[in-house]
């Protein structure tokens, strides 16, 4: 089969052929049908982040068809559409018992650990598939299993409830997805946050109140159409210093701001006025859990998410159309969502 992987950190991904791979008793062998191109596989790429193997096939977020079965597997068979949980956690340890499997001590990240979906084939265990139904294309599919996803989670450890007012800082993939989840969740009003004029108006189109922050100071504004009151829950998934604290000043009265953007530098907030004062809570939100994924599709099947208007270019199995890609992340030149169609 052939497969674009990375075989040295700083150099560029390479088309390589190679047997398919052989699957356990309790694996499922997948024809990758759609695999997305994620700003972390720039990341894996330039070696910022430690990987698992060398040399690996990159991608986490693949849908595809059941090729092959394991003799053990039950719950999904040859032929069935399923889209793939990333995270492959052993189930056994303190935390995967918990019901935290992101923390698995043992975890493995499809694309980043082991093998993952730039390729004709993948292997996956049994429990990692999520069944895709017929009404959600496969690139759709594929984009579900890690920005809308990890909005979805960011939600839940906000604890948000219908009826409630939303700040969204940064809209893109994630924030395109937290915008209407947050509204499938009964958000009456969801405030988003961007620089952008382009990503501003999409956000509008989804229902978000849009607050150009190049323009207005975003929590004044923010504050302002609350009459003061200030939003329930507030998502930073941009990842810089300054909109975490403005998530935090931009929360009313029992606030939860959610932070989900990754950065490694210290923030500035005033505890008295931005947290005790207010019950405020800061809520960390790192990546999702399998049990999240069966409903978030349900939601994309019932088009309450829709994220059809994210995925803006189609491309083939091919290295170098990948690396040109993974540039652009790189440089931060486009924020085209691409999909790998092999
Ligand atoms: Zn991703
Ligand atoms: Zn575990």
């Amino acid at each position: 089969m052939k497969a674009v992987r990375l075989m040295e950190t700083g150099k560029p991904l390479q088309l390589q052929k190679f047997p398919i791979p052989s699957i356990s008793e309790t694996d499922i062998l997948v024809r990758v049908r759609a695999a997305g191109i994620c700003h972390s596989d720039a990341h894996y790429r330039t070696g910022r982040s430690s990987m698992g193997k060398m040399p690996i096939t990159l991608g986490h977020e693949v849908a595809g068809e059941v090729e092959l079965i394991g003799p053990q597997v039950t719950n999904v068979k040859a032929g069935e559409r399923v889209c793939l949980h990333y995270n492959i956690s052993c189930g056994d340890c303190y935390y995967c018992q918990m019901g935290n499997e992101q923390f698995c001590e043992t975890v493995k990240m499809l694309g980043h650990h082991i093998d993952g979906g730039y390729a004709e084939y993948v292997t996956v265990p049994e429990h990692n598939a999520i069944h895709l139904p017929n009404e959600i294309s496969f690139e759709e599919g594929a984009t579900l299993m890690c920005a809308s996803a990890t909005a979805l989670h960011a939600l839940r450890k906000g604890r948000i409830k219908a009826g409630e007012t939303v700040a969204v800082f940064g809209v893109g993939g994630l924030g395109l997805s937290a915008i209407q989840l947050a509204k499938a969740c009964g958000a009456t009003e969801v405030f988003a946050v961007d620089i952008k004029l382009d990503k501003l108006e999409l956000a509008s189109e989804y229902g978000a109140t849009p607050v150009n922050a190049s323009r207005v100071d975003a929590v004044e504004e923010i504050l302002k159409l609350t009459e003061g009151k200030g939003v329930n829950v507030a998502l930073e998934l941009i990842g810089l210093p300054k909109t975490m604290e403005q998530a935090i000043e931009s929360l009313g009265i029992m606030g939860r701001a959610v932070i989900v953007g990754l950065t490694d530098q210290p923030i500035s907030i005033n505890t008295y006025h931005q947290v005790l004062g207010k019950e405020a809570e800061i809520i960390g939100s790192n990546d999702h859990l399998l049990q999240e994924l069966p409903s978030l599709v349900d939601m994309a099947r019932r088009k309450v998410l829709d994220t059809s208007h994210v995925i803006s270019q189609i491309i083939p199995l091919d290295a170098d159309k990948i690396n040109q890609r993974l540039d652009d992340l790189e440089n931060y030149t486009s924020d085209v969502r691409a999909v790998i169609v092999p």
